[in-house]
């Protein structure tokens, strides 16, 4: 890092995270190990922005003369009705997650899902054409994979929510989207655990909408029991601390090829990169910058 400070100077071009809270983002480490490598006079700080301030932030960005944003939580929704243009999934999702200022106008994108089938086909060489999909949650992070699945061809893609309510929302992202239960996962090709089982404590059994919970989550920090994972099923875990949860080490272990939630996180930044800077993203570098930041927050 230090030979990036000694770089920065008034010609720097700086882009950002907005959020709250925001010390914790792994968005300046992926974004900053990507300019160095690439020897851009780039920066990406975190902007610590409370809850109520994203449209004065949002205006700041293009009065500060900055390239872009990444905007993180409590801000997704909240920063649309500050923008100039909307992407077509910032649309279907109503939430933005980068900003770019494209010649002086503000243009809101979500580049979750994107950076999910981006990461597919990095991870496994396939994406998700003719595959039967199954995405267990209904949240942010499902519902751009959900509405990404379907549009990259994908047969089916059948949502297993704790709450129904919002499994419904999801499903109907896509024509080909529908509701299911774990008894789905044996006979699909794909599985995504969208939800933070096997992240953080969890409260199995309490739904958002107060319904009957379909089934999940109801083996500890588990997404599904691991018995209905079978070898050759691809599994993708969008949880990425720690790297490696019990549910995906149970996947490999019944012959599943399986991937983490660094790939989606560094591919759905490369989708960033590439709209602030017009290069490609040197993803690889900002694989591994990850990687090692996780490592070393897990000691
Ligand atoms: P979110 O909007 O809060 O949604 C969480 C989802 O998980 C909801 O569908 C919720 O079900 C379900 N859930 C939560 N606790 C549960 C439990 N104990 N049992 C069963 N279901 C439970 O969160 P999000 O933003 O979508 O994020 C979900 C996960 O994806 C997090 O771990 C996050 O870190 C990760 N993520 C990763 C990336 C990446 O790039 N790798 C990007 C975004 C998010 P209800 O609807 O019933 O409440």
């Amino acid at each position: 890092m230090s030979g990036q400070s000694a770089r920065i100077s008034a010609a720097t071009t700086v882009v950002g995270v907005m959020g709250d809270p925001i010390s914790h983002s792994l968005s300046p480490l992926i974004h900053n190990s990507a300019f160095r490598s690439l020897g851009l006079d780039w920066v990406c700080v975190g902007f610590p922005t409370t809850q109520g301030h994203a449209p004065e932030a949002v205006r700041g960005i293009a009065a500060l003369g900055m390239a872009g944003m990444s905007v993180t939580m409590p801000h997704k929704q909240a920063v649309i009705d500050s923008l100039d243009l909307l992407s077509d999934d910032a649309r279907s999702l109503g939430a933005v997650n980068c900003i770019h200022v494209d010649r002086g106008r503000l243009v809101g994108h979500n580049t979750d899902g994107t950076g999910f089938v981006a990461a597919m086909h990095h991870d496994f060489g396939v994406g998700p054409e003719g595959k039967d999909c199954v995405v267990i949650g209904a949240g942010g992070a499902a519902r751009s994979v959900v509405l990404a699945l379907g549009r990259s061809g994908a047969s089916s893609v059948t949502v297993v929510n704790r709450s129904r309510v919002r499994a419904e929302v999801a499903a109907a992202l896509t024509p080909v989207g529908r509701i299911g239960t774990s008894a789905d996962i044996p006979g699909c090709d794909v599985v995504i655990n969208a939800t933070p089982l096997g992240m953080e404590a969890t409260t199995p059994g309490t739904t958002a909408d107060g319904a009957d919970p379909i089934s999940v989550g109801d083996r500890g920090d588990l997404p599904c029991d691991p018995s209905m994972i079978r070898e050759g099923h691809i599994v993708v875990d969008l949880v990425y601390e720690p790297l490696w949860t019990r549910w995906l080490r149970a996947a490999a272990d019944r012959g599943a090829r399986t991937s983490n939630g660094t790939s989606m996180l560094v591919h759905q930044a490369a989708v960033a990169f590439e709209l602030w800077t017009g290069m490609s993203a040197p993803v690889t570098v900002m694989a591994e910058a990850v990687e090692d930041a996780v490592r070393a927050r897990s000691g």
